[in-house]
């Protein structure tokens, strides 16, 4: 007899794996395989109406191919909150005027030997007509499932160019500016090509730029990436691998990667004075990297014990509240003038 409520739907969950398991061969003589992936709401914690009911499961059977497919996943509450705030930004990036809503701001990088302005990473900051801000980290990844991120990508590489480019001009001060470019975007046909469209704009050199991609984005697609990052170096932009030690975890891919620079994650940033084995990881990391004739970059650097440590272990450059928040142009001119006037 099959039990009631959630021990019930374990059950059937259960039988139609095993029934699924085997493969099968279809006419042509090809071998299949299924999985199963279910998504369970239940009467009435989830939903009251039979429709709601059935959407809500829907949707936590989507959450639950998205965490890997062949599993069960019951409701709760966050799945749905989460699935709303999506769409809700969904609509809003159809509103979205770019030059109205959106803004870039910077954030400076220095060596830490001498304090030396490096560069700035740019930022994308949205604004929305009801004037919330809403963080990159939300809206960026739903871009890029939506395809949205390719526009957006675009404007970004432009505004940035055309600030550096001013920047470049008024001050002549040597600057590298990084820019976050995500999988899908480096991925177009015509992503080089509109780069360097948007750098022939502006008359800036491919030398001038940095391009910050993710760990994740390499292991989607190792292959086409590498390629495309191998061909963005060969016209002479460098490449940082950005968010490092949250997504391979595999060593040995970093040694035949088109890289310049590696940006250890803040997480390790965070606990590195008071956990002696983040210390240990990140003294070799950087150790290692070094030796790999990369740069290394910290990020997320908060407090002066976190860059003293940093410096001592030999890390290039910092990033990080500590030395600078990110920050409108205007700043950034400022902090340029500055330097400049004491030249
Ligand atoms: P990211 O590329 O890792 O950028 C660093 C993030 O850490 C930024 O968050 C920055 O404001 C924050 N940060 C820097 N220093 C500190 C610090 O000392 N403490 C703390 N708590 N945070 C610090 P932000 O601007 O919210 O961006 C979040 C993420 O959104 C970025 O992470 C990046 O992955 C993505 N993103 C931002 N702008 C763009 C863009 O123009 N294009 C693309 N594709 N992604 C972007
Ligand atoms: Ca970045
Ligand atoms: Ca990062």
């Amino acid at each position: 007899m099959i039990p009631c409520g959630a021990r019930s739907v374990e059950t059937i969950y259960q039988v139609i794996k095993e029934r699924l398991k085997k493969p099968f061969k279809l006419m042509d003589g090809q071998e299949v395989t299924m999985t199963v992936t279910v998504g369970v709401a239940e009467y009435p914690e989830a939903a009251v109406g039979t429709l709601e009911l059935i959407n809500s499961a829907e949707i936590v059977m989507f959450k639950a191919k998205s965490r890997g497919k062949d599993t069960i996943q019951y409701f709760d509450g966050a799945i749905l909150e989460e699935f709303l705030q999506t769409v809700t930004i969904q609509t809003k990036l159809k509103e979205v005027v770019f030059e109205q809503n959106f803004t870039m701001h910077f954030q400076p990088q220095y060596y830490t030997e001498d304090e030396r302005l490096r560069g700035v990473e740019a930022l994308i900051r949205w604004k929305d007509n009801k004037g919330d801000m809403i963080s990159p980290a939300v809206f960026i990844p739903i871009a890029e499932r939506n395809g949205t991120i390719v526009p957006i990508g675009n404007w970004v590489i432009e505004k940035s160019v055309q600030t550096y480019a001013e920047w470049r001009n008024k001050y002549h001060y040597p600057l590298i500016l990084s820019l976050n470019v995500s999988a899908v975007q480096c991925k177009q046909k015509d992503f080089i090509d509109i780069f360097l469209q948007i750098l022939r704009k502006y008359d800036v050199s491919p030398k001038e730029i940095e391009i910050e991609v993710t760990e994740t984005i390499l292991i989607e697609d190792f292959e086409h990436i590498s390629r495309r990052l191998d061909n963005l170096r060969k016209i002479g932009a460098r490449i940082s691998l950005d968010d490092f030690g949250t997504g391979f975890s595999s060593l040995s891919y970093l040694k035949g990667l088109p890289i310049d620079t590696l940006k250890i994650d803040k997480t390790f940033v965070d606990t590195l004075i008071t956990d002696i084995n983040t210390k240990i990881i990140t003294e070799s990391i950087i150790c290692m990297v070094k030796r790999l004739g990369y740069e290394t970059v910290a990020e997320g650097v908060e407090t002066e014990e976190q860059f003293q440590y940093l410096k001592e272990l030999g890390c290039d450059i910092i990033q990080g509240y500590y030395l600078g928040r990110p920050m409108p142009a205007g700043e950034i001119e400022n902090l340029l003038a500055d330097l400049t006037a004491k030249v």
